[in-house]
């Protein structure tokens, strides 16, 4: 009997993590860490349902946290199996989760230093060297290869857009055939090659991030443009919180753009701070038939950027009183050098703060946006007077349209769909759309719900 089992990714659109159960055999689809509200972050301190030791293999459909992040953890409590991913996702896991682990000690540290944390002492979930460990699970597979995982099933990765390496997965067992969305990405991207909807899926889990909005129309360069420019006319420093790998070479791109139209200075300076940025470049270049970009372009974004690679740097970068654009991870504010910036220029209306991509209730990312007057961080209320702007047209996400559009482009209506990584607005708002304009019968699980898939 092939069971599925959400133990995370449902009713939220962190913690995707689908577990595939059939006799002995257990396969666990993302193994992403929770974000956001504290009743969800402590969901990555709790045991999970299953043991880790007792799973077959993983499958991880990109690189992001939400879907990669909780593999160190799952590595450390005893799991040994492969972890199948793309070529790209696994050149992008290897720097993220050791930053991950890098991060997740940093806080514990400054919590224990400042004692503001409740526990005592505060504890990392897991450290860089426990990421480092878990990098030796990943098993990299090219798009479309048909791989056979321990315990039989049949595993394919088709592309997805969204970012570098992103990929939908196809899981063929016991005759079923279910496919995993992962997220799903934009039609007409600069960057990403559009998202492909799998012919057929008997079982379908599809993401919902947008399911309830649709993008701006307006073009993102255009005003992307006149927010930086308003923004060092005025004298002030543009904050763009994004991850490093991803995102940031689609705002870096459009930057170059503006900057050759002499629609912003020549001379502005742009960084992108972070310990990552080193590779990106790099990755960007060896995973050429990943994206858009021929190797010309790629090195034309490597031109235009300055890159802060040590903490020290970063540090000298926020002390400079220079109008400037400062794009640095977190995407979502949660964490990363990101947060030294927003300490140091929110509270001053002269400067903009960017975000470009789908903020997660509970981040500061998503306070900001609402329009929060003070955020936390560094167990003190910081105010915030900079102009916050969310560009989602900027989103490495499909929205509601272009998710039905995936959708439609199955050759056949699946037998069932689930529709998970949304918060319940945004996963229900999908779930009314698929049944008024693609004629499907779709339902929202529960977290810890489990189905049998007849
Ligand atoms: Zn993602």
């Amino acid at each position: 009997m092939l069971k599925l089992r959400f133990l995370g990714g449902a009713g939220t659109v962190t913690g995707s993590k689908y577990l595939l159960a059939n006799e002995g055999s257990r396969i666990l689809i993302d193994c992403g860490l929770f974000q956001g509200y504290k009743v969800l972050r402590l969901r990555n301190w709790a045991n999970l349902p299953v043991a880790p030791a007792s799973l077959s293999a993983a499958v991880l459909t990109h690189a992001h946290l939400d879907h990669t992040g909780y593999l160190p953890l799952l590595v450390k409590n005893g799991f040994a199996g492969p972890a199948f991913c793309t070529k790209a996702t696994a050149a992008l896991a290897r720097i993220l989760l050791p930053d991950s682990g890098h991060l997740q000690e940093q806080d514990a540290e400054f919590a224990n230093r400042h004692r503001f944390s409740k526990h005592h002492p505060a504890l990392p979930l897991y450290t860089e060297e426990d990421a480092q460990r878990a990098l030796s699970r990943l098993k990299p597979v090219s798009f479309d290869q048909p791989v056979t995982l321990p315990g039989g099933a049949k595993l394919r990765f088709v592309r997805a857009g969204h970012i570098l390496g992103a990929a939908s997965a196809i899981v063929e067992w016991e005759g079923r055939r279910i496919v995993f969305s992962g997220d799903i990405g934009r039609y007409n991207d600069p960057l990403m090659p559009d998202p492909i909807t799998p012919e057929t899926a008997d079982y379908l889990v599809m993401e919902s991030t947008y399911g309830d909005r649709r993008h701006d129309r307006a073009d993102p360069e255009t005003v992307l443009g006149k927010i930086i420019a308003e923004t060092i006319h005025r004298g002030g420093t543009v904050i763009i919180p994004a991850f490093a790998v991803g995102r940031a070479q689609s705002l870096i791109y459009h930057i170059a753009r503006l900057k050759q139209a002499g629609k912003l200075p020549a001379i502005l300076p742009v960084f992108l701070d972070s310990p990552m940025a080193i590779n990106a470049t790099d990755i960007f270049l060896r995973h050429g038939g990943d994206h858009r970009l021929l190797a010309a372009d790629v090195e034309m974004l490597d031109g235009g950027i300055q890159y802060v690679r040590t903490a020290e740097e970063s540090k000298n970068l926020t002390a400079s009183p220079f109008a400037k654009v400062i794009i640095s991870a977190s995407g979502m504010a949660t964490g990363g050098r990101v947060l030294h910036h927003l300490e140091h220029f929110a509270p001053e209306p002269k400067n903009s703060i960017v975000f470009a991509g789908f903020q997660a209730g509970g981040t500061r990312g998503a306070a900001m946006v609402a329009g929060a007057v003070t955020i936390k961080m560094f167990g003190r209320q910081v105010p915030v007077r900079a102009q916050v702007h969310n560009l989602s047209m900027l989103s490495a996400h499909a929205d509601r349209d272009e998710l039905l559009r995936w959708a439609r482009a199955f050759k056949a209506t699946p037998r069932r769909t689930f529709i998970v990584h949304g918060e319940p607005q945004a996963a229900d708002a999908l779930r009314l759309a698929l049944k008024d304009e693609v004629g499907w019968e779709a339902q929202v699980p529960d977290h810890l719900e489990e189905v049998v898939l007849e």
